[in-house]
């Protein structure tokens, strides 16, 4: 950093903000950051008055910034009420650390919270289907499972809504990873919110997905917040791993570049919105879950691991 002051104020400089051109130091960053989450929760209208969110807190740094972050807000939205929740995925000495520093997290902002496993909910954990050599990745199972097992704590503790953490990163390689699946339709059934007109799934909303990864590590770091650093020994999701790396080489050379995807995206949504019906739904008739299809997809997944 050449000028190493603060664009803001007389202090020192301590991230640069590439697509701006501003200088921030370490107050003026998390302020930035605590704005740039209120605009994004009042613009797209993510909190109601009488919410009760429950918060998918897994232990890393996103979620645990989100539950900050929603905890400081919860002031100006008095009748919003918290509630975290979180999955254990069965795996060994990965998510029991996870789960430790979510349960810390929690404690100390005085924020209830459900842990809810995959062991209790499916009779199964991430690590025996990792050793099961199944057709599809780990990740693909424990994606399906985890939404499902969010939506059911979510249930049980009452909510009307719920938060994840996923920032603009996540997003932005979602929206590529469904470009070259040959799935674009999905586009539509991602976004800020999502809501169900049917008004079968509770309400989704990603007030992160508008901060890219590393500020939310820096905020963490300014902010104290200890959080867990190892990956998932069962996290080797190829594309999406090749899509990262070139999506950080694109913003590196061209900054702000996944900002424009996700504006983008967002022009494809409402063309696409247009013209992609929602499908019906039915019960599933395993376990009554909403589905188009006979099957959820994890009771599906599920009969597929037991034959
Ligand atoms: Fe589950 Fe894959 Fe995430 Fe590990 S990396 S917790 S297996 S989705
Ligand atoms: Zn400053
Ligand atoms: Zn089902």
């Amino acid at each position: 950093m050449a000028d190493a002051t603060c664009s803001y104020c007389e202090g020192q400089a301590v991230y640069v903000r590439e697509h701006e051109g501003v200088k921030f130091c370490s107050n003026c960053f998390r302020e930035a950051i605590e704005e740039k989450f209120r605009k994004t929760v009042i613009r797209h209208k993510m909190l109601e008055y009488n919410d009760h969110i429950a918060v998918a807190v897994s232990g890393g740094k996103d979620s645990l910034t989100l539950l900050n972050l929603l905890v400081k807000l919860e002031g100006r939205f008095p009748r919003t009420k918290l509630t975290a929740v979180s999955v254990d995925e069965g795996i060994d000495g990965y998510r029991n650390e996870a789960l430790d520093l979510a349960r810390k997290a929690c404690d100390r902002l005085g924020v209830r919270q459900l842990v809810v496993s995959y062991r209790e909910l499916f009779g199964i954990t991430t690590d025996e289907i990792a050793g099961m050599k199944l057709g599809q990745t780990p990740c693909s199972y424990c994606g399906v499972f985890r939404r499902k097992a969010i939506n059911k704590a979510a249930m049980m503790v009452g909510a009307t809504k719920i938060a994840t953490a996923h920032n603009l990163d996540d997003e932005v390689q979602t929206i590529l990873l469904n470009m070259l699946h040959g799935d674009p339709v999905r586009i539509v059934r991602s976004g800020p919110v999502l809501r169900d007109p049917r008004g079968k799934f509770l309400p989704r909303i990603k007030p992160l997905g508008e901060i890219p990864e590393k500020e939310i590590v820096l905020y963490a770091y300014l902010t104290g917040t200890e959080f867990q650093s190892i990956t998932c020994p069962h996290g080797h999701e190829a594309l999406r791993n090749d899509i990262r790396s070139f999506l950080n080489q694109m913003d590196l050379k061209h900054p702000g570049s996944k900002f424009t995807l996700q504006k983008s995206a967002e022009r494809l949504r409402i063309l696409l919105a247009a013209e992609t019906p929602l499908a019906d739904l039915r019960e599933c008739e395993k376990c009554g879950d909403p589905t188009p299809h006979e099957l959820c997809e994890a009771c599906l997944m599920l009969g597929a691991i037991a034959a």
